[in-house]
Order: structure tokens, then sequence, then C-alpha cells
């Protein structure tokens, strides 16, 4: 088996993997992505309508734009880019399981370091199976999306059912039409897009159905995506039933009070195409069977304030960590990675780390330890939609930060940052906790 050893590997080529990539060769390590497409940029290639790099390129982008600046500059970097290449297993490293003669592959990037940690089972059609040998790992694997068997809807089996984000791939990456007439179950992001580009080719969106009170999409999504199209958006409601037999033919739609179902208002939508906007997971399979830790809320790795998860050299950053609205905090949020991964090659250790955690109200908290000697970047969650709160950070029960938010819900991604000066004071046992309350 052909093995190959680099400082560091990235495990997905998307915004996160490239980001945390450039920076780690910015940082003078030899790295390498694996992607198991057979082109960099991840999700983004599907997205092909505007509103990315707002932050990062101050200006509105299209996904694959946005993803063209990272590539060039992967390409014309050190990095060694593995596509087509799926990593099926990571395991931790020993000399005794094979590693003897660690390969001298003279690619771009290679390591000058003898010291593996990892061990990287790699496939791809053209190689087969190989090995990566290496120090530090980067998880950045995306997220995948839940389906009809997650949220469990009864009814027949027909064709006509797709989750969103393949519709999206069908229609903007292969070229086909999943179907003419149109249900879209969530009103997530994907799904809202999808109503969209479903009018823009020429079918009927006849409705999109939300569970929840409220949307779950970014606000501006509604307003250009249903508002602007007329397609009708019910909250308080679910799809009790999918009938067809060969075809989808239609839904049944049944509204909700107080999150019951009242049956006798239920109604029925005639349509040929289910779309599902129910949700993201992040993809970690690989990182369970290695070990690494996962939490609860986020479906993410629990990681500490270097993003390094609990198994020491795995890092982990993007979709794969926490699900983001944005693509840019995704970025920033990797190249933070990428940063702490070179000064961890390097042998700089962390000497003050302090606990946080989701208080009031927050769903999620990443990352789940803070380093008191320097600016942390923290990304939460709400668990309500609420107007005219604050969120408070507090510390051992003393606030430490307030900042007073207009407007929060679940699906719109908050971020701060918290610095050595506001964690001064911290004892061995402190924890900062992070909650969303009625403004004072
Ligand atoms: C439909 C949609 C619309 C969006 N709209 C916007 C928008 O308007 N504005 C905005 O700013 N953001 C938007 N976003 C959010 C943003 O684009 C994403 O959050 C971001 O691109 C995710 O990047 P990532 O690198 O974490 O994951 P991904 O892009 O999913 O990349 C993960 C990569 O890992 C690879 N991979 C997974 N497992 C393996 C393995 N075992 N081996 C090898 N490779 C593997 C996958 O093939 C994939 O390429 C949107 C997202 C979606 C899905």
């Amino acid at each position: 088996m052909k093995d190959l050893y680099y400082d560091a590997v990235v495990i997905g080529g998307g915004a996160a993997g490239m980001a945390a990539a450039l920076e780690i060769e910015r940082g003078g390590h030899g790295v390498a992505i694996v992607e198991r497409e057979d082109f960099l940029g991840g999700i983004l290639m599907q997205c092909i309508h505007a509103g990315f790099g707002l932050k990062v390129f101050k200006e509105e982008l299209t996904g694959p734009e946005f993803a063209e600046r990272f590539i060039e500059a992967v390409l014309q970097s050190s990095i060694a880019v593995y596509l087509g290449t799926t990593v099926t297993k990571l395991v931790p490293w020993t000399a005794t399981n094979g590693g003897g003669d660690l390969g001298r592959e003279q690619e771009k990037g290679v390591s000058t370091s003898p010291f593996p940690r990892w061990e990287l089972f790699c496939v791809s059609p053209e190689v087969g199976v190989f090995r990566i040998l290496t120090r530090a790992v980067v998880l950045a694997m995306g997220c995948r999306e839940r389906n009809r068997g997650n949220i469990r809807i009864p009814g027949s089996r027909p064709a006509g059912i797709y989750t969103a984000g393949l519709a999206q791939r069908l229609v903007n990456i292969e070229g086909y039409i999943p179907g003419r007439n149109i249900v879209i179950i969530g009103s997530g992001d994907i799904g809202l897009i999808m109503a969209r580009r479903m009018s823009w080719i020429g079918c009927t969106v006849q409705a999109v159905v939300e569970i929840m009170p409220y949307p779950s999409g970014l606000t501006r999504n509604i307003v250009q995506c249903l508002d602007d199209f007329g397609i009708p958006l019910y909250l308080s409601s679910q799809v009790t039933n999918i009938f067809g037999n060969h075809r989808v033919e239609g839904v049944e739609v049944t509204p909700m009070e107080r999150g019951v179902l009242i049956r006798e208002k239920a109604f029925r939508l005639s349509c040929d195409t289910v779309l599902l906007s129910v949700g993201l997971v992040p993809e970690n399979e690989l990182s369970r069977t290695a070990g690494v830790e996962l939490h609860p809320s986020t479906g993410g790795p629990v990681v500490d304030s270097r993003l390094m998860t609990n198994l020491p050299g795995i890092f982990a950053c993007g979709n794969v960590l926490h699900v983001h609205d944005l693509v840019d905090w995704v970025t920033e949020e990797a190249s933070f990675c990428g940063k702490q991964v070179t000064q961890w090659l390097a042998g700089k250790m962390v000497l003050r780390q302090v606990p946080c955690r989701a208080g009031a109200n927050v769903r999620s908290v990443t990352p789940n330890k803070l380093n008191v000697e320097e600016d942390n970047p923290l990304y939460l969650r709400s668990m309500i939609v609420a107007n005219e709160t604050d969120l408070e950070v507090r510390l051992d029960n003393r606030v430490i930060k307030r900042i007073q938010k207009s407007h929060v819900q679940p699906s719109e991604m908050i971020t701060l940052s918290l610095g050595k000066k506001e964690l001064e004071g911290v004892r061995e046992d402190s924890v900062v906790e992070l909650a969303l309350l009625p403004h004072q």
C-alpha cells in the first residue's frame, strides 16, 4: 500500500477545509486536502445564488465565485490536493501497526518531520487504497441533510420525494428538473432558496409547510424567496401524509395549535414533488469511529479553545463542527482553526482554559472552552425568537459582558469575541455561561 506523509491533513475541501489548509500552509507546514468529490468547493458549488462573501470579500458573490477565490489560492500554494478521494478510516498511528517505512513520496507540501500521530485510510478510483500518516488532522467534512426517515412522515413511498439540497444539485449541477408542482417541507434556507429556484425554472411551488410557529431560515430568504414570488408559508403546520403510488400525487397538511394537531382543519395540496428542508446534521461518522467526543446540542465534536477535539492533534471546523448559516463565519472559524493547528504543530501549548457553556435560552455555544490568555471567537445559537434581548456573559455568576440584541432567532447564528481582559479573575474551577435574557 502506498504511504504518504504530511504535517497536517484536512478532510474535506469545502470552504472550511480550504481556509484551514491555507493557514496551515502559511504557517510553514506541509498539508494535504483530501476531498471525495472531483472538485474543491464543497456545497458552495451547487449554490449558484448570490449572497456569499459580504463579510470576507465585502461584495456579494455566488457560491462558486466565492469558492473560486479559495480554489485559486489553494492551487497556487504548496498544498497537496487529492480529489475523488474518500477518507474511510482515521486511527491513531503506532510504529507497530505497519507504519515502519513512512513513505517518501516527493509530492508538494511533504513534511520534514518524521513523527506521525494519525493514520488515514483513503480510497480513490485512480489509486485504490492508500494511507496518509500525519501529525494533525482537520475535520472539515461539512454536514448532510435530514431525510424523510428522520422525521417519520407517514404515507406511501412514491417517486418524487427529495431533500432540497439534492434537488439543488440536480438542477444546478446535473441539469435535471426533479418535478413540476412542488410542496416544500420545512422553511430552512436550502428549502427557501429552492422555492425561488424552482419558480425561476417554471415550476409551481404550492407552499412551504413549517412545523414551528416561526420560519427556520434567514429573514432575507423568506422575503426574497417566498414573499417576492407569492409562495404561501404555512407556519405551525405539519405534513401528515404523502399520497401517490408510483409518483407523488399530493400531501395532507394539518395545522397545529400549541403543538397539537387539529385534525378537523387538515387539507390536501396536490403536487408531484415533495422537497424536504428539515435540517442539517454534521457528518461525523468518521470522527465517531475515531473516538471523537460529540456534543449533544450541535452534533459536532466537543472542542477546546483551539478547536481541538478530545483527541490530541484532531481539530474541527465549519459545518462538521456546528451548522453555520453564512459561509463567512465558516471561513473565519476555519482560518482560526488553521492558525491553531500551526501553533500546535510548533509545540505551542495553551496554558489556561476555562469551560464555556450554554445558559438560559441558548441552544449551543462553540467552542466549549476559552483561552484565558487570548481573544476567543464564539458562535452561539438562540433557542428562542425574541426582540430586545440581552446576550449576557457570566463568569461564575458575575456579568462580564452584556450585548443588546434587537432580534434573535434560532436560524441566525450569533457571534462575539471574548478576550483576555474580560476573562481576568478566572479561577481553577471557573465556568463561563452565555444566556439570552429580556433587555434590562
Ligand atoms: C443550500 C445552501 C445555501 C446556502 N446559502 C448561503 C448564502 O446565501 N450565503 C452564505 O454565506 N452561506 C450560505 N450557505 C452556507 C455555507 O455555504 C456553508 O455553510 C459552507 O459552504 C459549508 O462549508 P464546509 O466546508 O463546512 O462544508 P462543505 O461545503 O459541505 O464541505 C465539506 C466537504 O467535505 C467532503 N467530505 C465529506 N466527507 C469526506 C470524506 N470522508 N473524505 C473526503 N471528503 C469528504 C465533502 O465532499 C465536501 O466537499 C448555504 C448552504 C447551503 C447548503
